[in-house]
């Protein structure tokens, strides 16, 4: 079994929708580990160098705007599997799209407020973790891994 990391953000509507515990928890309910969190104002420059892959979408601006609006909340997630796992957990781009049970099907209407950003393969991970976190995240192991992970 090989562990996998993935990079998770509420983006600043979901903060202010109150749905921080909400997405926590499903993510921690599923039996993740969580191994990094910060809740940052983040500034023009860094959102641009997250989203560079899409700096010729015609929605990049606003979509920077949109990232930089308000507080988010950074995450890595650890598991098997965690990346792809994590996407059906966040449910498609485009909410109308997402099925019933998934963050963005039971949380959001719009495109470009789709509560939650998750990396999208274990390379962007990497570089969506060394950019969020460069300290690295936190080594531990819980308790129960024995008791989701055969
Ligand atoms: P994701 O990996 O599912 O988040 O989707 P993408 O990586 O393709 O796009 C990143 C983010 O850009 C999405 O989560 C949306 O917030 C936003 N976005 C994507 N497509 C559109 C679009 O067509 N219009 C607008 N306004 N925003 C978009
Ligand atoms: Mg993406």
């Amino acid at each position: 079994m090989t562990m996998e990391q993935t990079f998770v953000m509420i983006k600043p509507d979901g903060v202010q929708r109150g749905l921080v515990g909400e997405i926590i928890g499903r993510f921690e309910k599923k039996g993740f580990s969580l191994k990094g969190l910060k809740f940052v104002n983040v500034e023009r420059d860094f959102a641009e160098k997250h989203y560079a892959d899409l700096s010729s979408k015609p929605f990049f601006g606003v979509l920077v705007d949109y990232i930089i609006s308000g507080p988010v909340v950074a995450m890595v997630w650890e598991g098997s599997n965690v990346v792809v796992t994590g996407r059906k957990i966040i449910g498609a781009t485009n909410p109308a799209d997402s099925a019933p049970g998934t963050i963005r099907g039971d949380y959001a209407i719009h495109i470009s407020r789709n509560v939650i950003h998750g990396s999208d393969a274990v390379e962007s991970a990497r570089k969506e973790i060394a950019l969020w976190f460069p300290e690295g995240p936190i080594a531990w192991r819980s308790a129960v891994e024995p008791w989701i992970y055969e």
